[in-house]
């Protein structure tokens, strides 16, 4: 156990050789954990031709990259990406690994942990280290939210966690930052794949426009019915705003399964979030507590929404939200049809 240190993030490089601004925010997240450690933060950056993106790890935090470019890593494949991963991480043992929750991360975490006889937190929202012992405390809602488990892999090394996107805060660019790269030489032949990535189809949903939105108005059961619920497309529109909203209303087909906030739906960090009709369950809660302002609009004063709302409005949303819309078209015909200041 005490040849292993280091802490390392995966990190995500999509099909346009962007790095994933999960693994930018994991990189804050790990450079906070290396510090309490008082070890290295380093990035592994596997792909084909992404040598430019190294440098642009370590300004975001990392001391070292380890990095491996080969054309067999074209596209993100389990086998591929695996190997790649494991080699390192077997010649070089960190002590934590960080994944960032994404499909291809999931994937790829948990093939790693299979391979190397080690412990893998999934969905974690949380991530501290008990500095005694060393141990990597991944927190994560379980028993369906209704407490918050830490979870220690104790016995086993790397320590890894999948970590959800938009919980971490990233640092930021720092092109002040210096570190290492080390590229380390990989072999392997595409013959030897058992899979071959044909095409790559985007799949264009609502989903992406809500992770990025920087204005949601979200609905929950209080809405009454799918002719209430109208009420928040229709503020939604007139502030160009995302519409979201809880699981209830996912399950009685007002959203599609996409536009789902909350633990087993999306998380997400808007500037601002309307919660109207939402009782504010944990289960919807964790997946918008991290917006910059929460309005809660709900008839039930001791709703417990109202307790992460940056400012509430007890009230019949068939009352007050025709009011928002008249006054912000009040607003909007005063500033030319520009609500974009909202
Ligand atoms: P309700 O809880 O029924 O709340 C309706 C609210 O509307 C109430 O507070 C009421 O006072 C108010 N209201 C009623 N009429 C009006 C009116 N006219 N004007 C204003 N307010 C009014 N939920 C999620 O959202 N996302 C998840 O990802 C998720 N994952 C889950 C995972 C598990 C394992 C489990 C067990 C549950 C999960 N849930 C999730 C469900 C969650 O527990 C709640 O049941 C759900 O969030 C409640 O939805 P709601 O707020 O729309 O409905």
């Amino acid at each position: 156990m005490e040849e292993y240190s280091g802490v390392w993030v995966f990190i995500e490089v999509n099909d346009e050789k962007k790095i994933e601004g999960v693994s930018l925010e994991l990189l804050g997240a790990g450079r906070d954990l290396a510090d309490k450690l008082n070890v290295p933060l380093a990035g592994v950056l596997v792909g084909d031709e992404i040598r430019s993106l190294a440098n642009h790890v370590i300004y975001a935090g990392a001391d070292v990259v380890y990095l491996v470019d080969h054309p067999v890593l074209s596209h993100y494949r389990t086998e591929a990406y695996m190997q790649a991963v494991i080699l390192l991480a077997e010649k070089y043992k960190p002590e934590i690994f960080l994944y960032g929750a994404t499909p291809n991360g999931k994937d790829l975490a948990s093939a790693i942990a299979t391979d190397l006889s080690t412990g893998l937190t999934a969905d974690t929202t949380m991530l501290d280290v008990d500095l005694d012992k060393r141990l990597l405390e991944a927190s994560r809602p379980a028993f369906g939210g209704n407490i918050m488990a830490t979870i220690l892999c104790k016995k086993h090394r790397p320590q890894m966690a999948t970590v959800r996107p938009k919980v971490m805060k990233a640092l930021g660019v720092d092109k002040n930052r210096f570190g290492q790269i080390i590229e380390e030489e990989f072999e392997l032949r595409e013959e030897e794949m058992r899979t071959k990535v044909l095409d790559v189809v985007k799949n264009v949903t609502k989903k992406a426009n809500l992770a990025d939105a920087h204005v949601i108005v979200a609905g929950g059961k209080g809405l009454g019915d799918l002719q209430g619920f109208q009420l928040i497309h229709d503020l939604a529109e007139i502030i160009g705003a995302s519409v979201g909203g809880t699981r209830d209303v996912i399950e009685v087909g007002w959203l599609p399964h996409e536009l789902q906030i909350g633990q087993t739906g999306e998380t997400v960090t808007p500037k601002i979030y309307f919660a109207i009709g939402i009782s504010g369950a944990i289960q919807h809660v964790v997946g918008m507590k991290n917006s910059e302002m929460i309005i809660a609009i709900n008839k039930d004063p001791a709703a417990p929404i109202f307790d992460v709302a940056t400012y509430g409005i007890v009230g019949d949303a068939h009352e007050v939200i025709p009011k928002l819309i008249h006054q912000f078209n009040q607003m909007s015909k005063e500033k030319g049809g520009d609500l974009s200041y909202v």
